[in-house]
């Protein structure tokens, strides 16, 4: 925007709709009593484009109706270079894995963003453009990043799409990573080795015996500056034999965490559990009038395959996922 006379105002617009017909824009901007007399010389845009409604798809991205036919990306409803390229790469595996009669790869909600992004797609469709914000997902403490290689090298190798030499430095991390967990588990500390560090550090002294586990988990206390003073602790990090710094940072993450990882896992679990009673065909929706009537219409819709999607239905509620489970007979 430009105002009249001047060219030293000009002013870029953010955080205002620029996707009508400009005169309509224009006409918004007036409304704005500091822009009453602003002047567009460059207006927004907006792209338009069509999509299928991904609740079509099964999670494998397959059509539900056309056998073989594979969809991903923008012809999805969503928006982003990383959505297509995610969705891309799971249409193109599970085509592979058609071809060679296999079965599909699918990626739970609690092992990767991509999983908790098809499966928005394909149980919740879209009514906007999609993209992937971290908020989408329910099990952000168990979706790190430094926990990629745990969540997904060892499936990645199963189906032939991570090679043996990447499965064997995960298997070797891991291996590295435990040993050092067992080490802070098993080894405790008197108050006379750390209490004048503790003190440094701002943090209360120990009375008696501590597990060392235990000492890492308090805010101020960390792999590097308790090693300074634990010399077997520092000899049990650096005896990984390559990438230390990656394999004390997952051990320390693990630790420091543990109660809100372990919390979210348990969770997770029992969803799992809702994920394993299959509901796709038992019931003709329509006919079961202790569903609210949004309910019905949604479970109409989507078709879900498993109580665990039907849950995450917008518009189903857990009185709706109880009133299935005892008709599932649970
Ligand atoms: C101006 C603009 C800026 C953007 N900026 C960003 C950004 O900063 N960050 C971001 O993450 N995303 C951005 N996006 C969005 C991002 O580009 C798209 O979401 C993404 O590229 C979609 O990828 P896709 O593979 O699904 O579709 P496309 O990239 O559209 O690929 C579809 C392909 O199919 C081909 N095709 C279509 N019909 C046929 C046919 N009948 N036969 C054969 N081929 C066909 C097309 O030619 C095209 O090559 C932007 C988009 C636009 C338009």
């Amino acid at each position: 925007m430009e105002p009249e006379g001047t060219d030293t105002n000009e002013m870029y617009l953010n955080g205002f709709s620029s996707s009508m017909p400009w005169e309509i824009q224009l006409e918004a901007i007036h409304k704005i009593s500091a822009l009453r007399d602003a002047k567009i010389y460059r207006p927004g845009y907006a792209i338009e484009y069509d999509y299928f409604d991904p609740t079509q798809l099964k999670h494998s991205l397959e059509s539900k109706i056309i056998e073989g036919l594979f969809f991903a990306g923008q012809v999805n409803g969503t928006t982003g270079y990383e959505e297509a390229g995610g969705q891309g790469t799971v249409a193109g595996i599970n085509a592979a894995l058609l071809c060679s009669g296999n079965e599909p790869f699918i990626m739970n909600r609690d092992e990767s963003y991509i999983g908790v992004l098809i499966d928005d797609l394909t149980t919740k469709g879209v009514d906007e453009p999609y993209r992937m914000f971290t908020s989408r997902a329910e099990y952000r403490i168990l979706l790190r990043q430094d926990d990629a290689d745990a969540r997904l090298t060892e499936r990645a190798y199963n189906i032939g799409i991570a090679k043996r030499d990447r499965y064997d430095w995960w298997i070797q991390k891991e291996k590295n990573i435990n040993r050092i967990l067992n080490f802070c588990d098993n080894t405790v500390v008197k108050p006379n080795i750390v209490n004048s560090f503790l003190d440094r550090i701002g943090s209360a002294p120990i009375k008696g015996s501590m597990k060392i586990t235990d000492l890492v988990a308090r805010p101020q206390v960390n792999f590097k500056n308790l090693s300074e003073v634990i010399p077997s602790l520092k000899e049990a990090i650096e005896a990984s034999p390559n990438r230390i710094e990656e394999i004390s940072e997952a051990a320390e993450i693990k630790m420091k965490y543990k109660g809100y990882i372990d919390r979210e896992r348990v969770f997770a679990e029992k969803m799992h559990r809702l994920e394993d009673i299959k509901i796709k065909g038992h019931f003709n929706y329509s006919e079961l009038h202790d569903l609210s009537t949004e309910c019905r219409q949604k479970l109409e819709h989507v078709q879900p395959e498993t109580l665990a999607q039907a849950s995450r239905i917008p518009g189903v509620s857990p009185s709706d996922i109880n009133v299935l489970l005892v008709l599932m007979g649970r």
